[in-house]
């Protein structure tokens, strides 16, 4: 037996690296979880390898955890901390179920004998062993009355905790709807790919790429591996879940960032012991402590919400495929709009037309040039004659900003350099980026004048300018869920919104959608603009026309022969990402380049540029440094890497960042380090 543990303490702290040596009890593994004491405090840790000496004293382990991390997890951590600048243990505390909470446990009442002839029962008794096996929920001393005269037995026994949209009890049985030729074709090249191969499906929305997903996954379980399936956020596309969970029952896991802490248990204890074989979950789930996984599904592959925003940040799209390759498991990314890194380097399957066989929505671009307010006259009349429509507008609040008249003063957030936006229905002004607030202002704080103008138009006022009713939902909607189920059952009537309403939803009758503002995302300061401008105008088709009438979109822009709305308009999916590929090719950025980008911030003034400088010093080649906006109450300023070689180029920011940080004076400046931005 191995008399030392190696482990790895679950902490933030970026100078503690382990491992550190421990006893090692009976029957720990690689992957048990401790508790170990460590610098006066009580930490979890992660046992990263066994051995049978070490030259330092060792101390015992308090705790040995009932939940252990399968080796191929253990592996992942160190993996995963070098490829974004983080640290094992930051990695770690991705990949372990919640802390401190327990199986559940219920009562499960069973007849322990039959009640003979005569036996004295009134009809309440008569009436509780009629419906034995049971929970003993609720009122349990009738039970307990019946257990003593030794009719029914009581033993505590696990019960999961079930998320929503889960399913609980039998799958359906049902086999789905025969294929069609596009997706039999699809199929049968997905079941006959390589192990570890990474395919892209790209299919138009409404192509059944669900339906493809479902029969994979139904071959890989039985051919006895399990089956992992990405999702974007799972309040706005809860449909793709359901299906899985009707046709697949309870060997689907579901995890997501709103389960309690007892649901998120529950499913990785039952992922983890193999009882579930299918997990179906957000960004986190891509740590599913899956065992032989034979798929990974990543849906709607082009979603922002699969990169982590935090340390580490991480890409579930990267992670997945580290996993496939790890287990031999297919990768299928699925999408209507993919990444031109995806397009680049994944061999592709398509799905080219609607199952319904409807032809694609029509797309309008309307030029904004001279019209005045936010809607031009014909989109209003549109959206008149149109029964049920979405239109998106990425801008929340009233107005952009608030001016003075007189004197040209503007208002702005004292913690950061942007304006502050006027939310009328709370009598605000306020920043959102940190959350200041203020009371709109009656007059100029400068000069003293009441003359005070309102710039530009967000969704709280669009809202009073649209025909009919209108659902808004946007960061300001309390329950996103309700808004949309309202809109669904609505006959009719608008939902606006920012770029949540192009999300994943199937609503089988809108007519209309409407992008009011295509320059919005077109000039975003970002290489992926065009791209991300293309995926809007492309989704929100997608949204529109479902049901048997051809459905319209609207575009309103500045700049209408922009290639990215013209194509969109076209539903030319391969000629733009060829076209975005050649300049992407041409300018050196990805998939032809790995970014890196290095931000400083420092509420001392001239610290985070200072910070930023000599960075660029010590990485030859870099860019910058740049200031950034001030950020809550923070200077910033940021260095960008693009490097041919994505392993030198993180080992190389690692060192600099290292030697910044420990440099005199550094305390004030914190350094985050983002591989692959997005
Ligand atoms: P996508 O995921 O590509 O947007 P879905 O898989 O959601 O498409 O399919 C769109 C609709 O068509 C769904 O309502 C689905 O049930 C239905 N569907 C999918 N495949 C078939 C098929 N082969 N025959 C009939 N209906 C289908
Ligand atoms: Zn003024
Ligand atoms: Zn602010």
């Amino acid at each position: 037996m191995p008399k030392v543990a190696q482990v790895e303490p679950i902490t933030t702290a970026r100078v503690l690296r382990g491992p550190f040596d421990y006893a090692c009890p009976e029957g720990v593994e690689v992957g048990s979880v401790l508790v170990v004491p460590f610098g006066g405090r009580d930490l979890l840790a992660v046992v990263t390898a066994l051995k049978d000496s070490s030259e330092h004293e060792l101390s015992e382990p308090k705790q040995v955890l009932p939940a252990s991390l399968p080796p191929d997890l253990v592996a992942l951590g160190p993996w995963l901390a070098d490829e974004y600048c983080s640290t094992p243990a930051r990695a770690y505390s991705l990949m372990l179920p919640p802390r401190g909470v327990k199986e559940r446990s219920v009562l499960y009442a069973s007849a322990a004998r039959e009640p003979a002839e005569g036996e004295r029962l009134n009809d309440n008794q008569r009436q509780l062993l009629s419906t034995l096996p049971r929970l003993a929920g609720g009122d349990v001393a009738p039970l307990r009355r019946l257990e003593k005269r030794g009719l029914v037995r009581l033993e505590p026994q696990s019960h999961r905790r079930a998320p929503q949209h889960a399913s609980v009890g039998k799958a359906s049985g049902a086999s789905g709807p025969a294929l069609t030729a596009d997706q039999e074709a699809a199929l049968e090249q997905l079941l006959a790919a390589d192990q570890g191969e990474q395919l892209l499906l790209h299919g138009v929305t409404g192509s059944g790429k669900t339906e493809v997903y479902l029969r994979a996954a139904a071959e890989v379980l039985a051919a006895g591996r399990t089956v992992l399936v990405l999702v974007p956020e799972i309040a706005l596309t809860p449909q793709i879940i359901s299906r899985f969970t009707e046709r697949f029952g309870e060997t689907v896991a579901v995890i997501h960032s709103k389960l309690t802490p007892g649901e998120r248990f529950d499913e990785w204890m039952r992922i983890r012991s193999g009882e579930a074989r299918i997990c179906i979950g957000a960004r986190s789930a891509v740590f599913a402590p899956l065992s032989e996984i034979g798929l990974i599904i990543v849906d709607e592959e082009h979603d922002s919400s699969y990169k982590n925003e935090g340390d580490p940040r991480y890409d579930a799209r990267h992670v997945a495929a580290r996993r496939a390759a790890d287990h031999g498991a297919v990768l299928v990314a699925g999408s209507a709009t993919p990444r031109a890194e995806s397009w680049h380097r994944l061999r592709r399957l398509s799905l080219p037309r609607r199952v319904d066989q409807l032809p694609l929505p029509e797309v309008e671009i309307i030029d904004l040039r001279g019209a005045s307010g936010a809607l031009h006259p014909d989109t209003f009349q549109a959206l008149v004659d149109s029964r049920k429509s979405i239109v998106l507008l990425n801008r929340r609040g009233w107005s952009n900003y608030l001016s003075c008249s007189s004197c040209g003063y503007a208002w702005e957030c004292p913690q950061c350099d942007v304006t502050l936006v006027l939310h009328r229905a709370s009598g605000s002004i306020s920043c959102h980026h940190c959350g200041h607030r203020e009371r709109v202002p009656d007059r100029c704080i400068e000069c003293g004048s009441v003359s005070i103008a309102r710039h530009g138009t967000g969704t709280e006022r669009l809202e009073t300018e649209l025909p009919g009713k209108v659902f808004r939902l946007d960061g300001d909607s309390a329950d996103a869920g309700a808004v949309l189920r309202a809109f669904e059952q609505a006959d009719e009537g608008i939902l606006l919104g920012t770029q949540v309403v192009a999300k994943g939803h199937d609503f089988p009758d809108v007519e209309l959608g409407v992008v009011v503002d295509a320059d919005q995302t077109l000039r975003f300061p970002d290489f992926r603009a065009e791209e991300r401008t293309f995926s809007l105008v492309t989704q929100l088709a997608g949204r529109s026309g479902r049901g048997a009438a051809r459905g319209r979109v609207i575009v309103q822009s500045l700049t209408p022969d922009a290639p990215a709305l013209v194509l969109a308009a076209a539903h030319d999916a391969p000629t733009f990402l060829s076209e975005e590929l050649a300049r992407r090719e041409a300018l050196r950025y990805p998939p032809f380049s790995t970014l890196i980008r290095i931000v400083c911030a420092s509420p001392q003034p001239g610290a985070a540029q200072q910070a930023a400088t000599e960075l660029q010093e010590l990485l030859p080649g870099s860019l910058g440094p740049a200031p950034l906006f001030r950020l809550r109450g923070r200077e910033r300023s940021q260095v960008v890497i693009k490097a041919e070689d994505r392993r030198t180029a993180v080992e190389a920011v690692n060192l600099a960042v290292g030697s910044i940080a420990r440099g005199a004076g550094r305390k004030s400046v914190s350094i985050s380090v983002d591989v692959e931005p997005q």
